[in-house]
C-alpha cells in the first residue's frame, strides 16, 4: 500500500515556536511525511529551512502555512484523509497502531498551544503516545515509526546533492554519485 501521510501542526506563533515547529516539520520531513502544513503566523525561515534540506539532502515534504485549521481539515477530509490528533488523552497508540496501518492516507494533527475541543471531536481517532505530557515533536516520531514500522528509517530520499556515510566514529558526508 502506497500511504499518504499529512502532518498538520495545529498553531505556530512567529518567533515564540520558530524552534519547535521547524523540528517538527524536519521530523516529519526524515519519517516519511508527504506534506507539512502548518497552521498559524506565516514564517518564511522555516518554509526556506525545509526547501534548503529538500535540496541538499532530497526530496522530502515541503512545508505551507494556512490560517484556518477547519477549512484544511475539511479539505482532507474530502480527499478521504483520516484525521487522527496525537494528544496524551488519546488512545494509546500501542493499541490502534494495527487499526491506523490498513488506513492509506491520514492526516496527522499536533498541536502547540492549547487545542481547541473541536479538534478532539472532529479527529476519526485521538491517539496518545504514553499517557504522560511531552512534546509534539516526541509524539510525532514515535507515531510516525510506530504507523510505518520502522520502514521510514531506510527512506531514500531522491535528488540529494549529498549522503552520510555511517560511520562508528567520527562524520563522513560525501557527495553523491562520488565514492
Ligand atoms: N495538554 C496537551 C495535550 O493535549 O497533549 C500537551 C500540550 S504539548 C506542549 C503540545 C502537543 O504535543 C500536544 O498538542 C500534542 O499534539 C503533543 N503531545 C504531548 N504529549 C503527548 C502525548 N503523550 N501523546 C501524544 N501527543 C502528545
Amino acid at each position: 500500500m502506497q500511504r499518504e501521510i499529512v502532518v498538520l501542526r495545529y498553531g505556530h506563533r512567529h518567533v515564540r515556536d520558530y524552534r519547535v515547529t521547524s523540528h517538527c516539520c524536519l521530523v516529519a520531513r526524515a519519517f516519511g511525511a508527504n506534506r507539512i502544513e502548518v497552521i498559524g503566523e506565516e514564517d518564511r525561515e522555516i518554509a526556506k529551512t525545509v526547501q534548503e534540506m529538500n535540496e541538499r539532502w532530497g526530496k522530502g515534504a515541503e512545508v505551507e502555512f494556512f490560517d484556518d485549521w477547519k477549512k484544511r481539515l475539511s479539505f482532507y477530509k474530502q480527499k478521504g484523509f483520516a484525521p487522527v490528533h496525537l494528544t496524551m488523552y488519546g488512545l494509546p497508540v500501542q493499541n490502534v497502531e494495527a487499526e491506523l496501518a490498513k488506513i492509506d492516507k491520514l492526516l496527522v494533527i499536533i498541536g502547540s498551544q492549547k487545542v481547541e475541543r473541536e479538534v478532539y471531536e472532529k479527529a476519526d481517532y485521538n491517539v496518545s503516545i504514553t499517557l504522560q505530557p511531552h512534546s509534539e515533536i516526541a509524539a510525532l516520531a514515535v507515531f510516525l515509526d510506530r504507523l510505518q514500522k520502522g520502514a521510514e528509517l531506510g527512506k531514500k530520499f531522491g535528488g540529494a546533492k549529498i549522503e552520510i556515510e555511517p560511520v562508528s566514529k567520527g562524520k563522513k558526508v560525501r557527495p553523491i554519485g562520488q565514492e
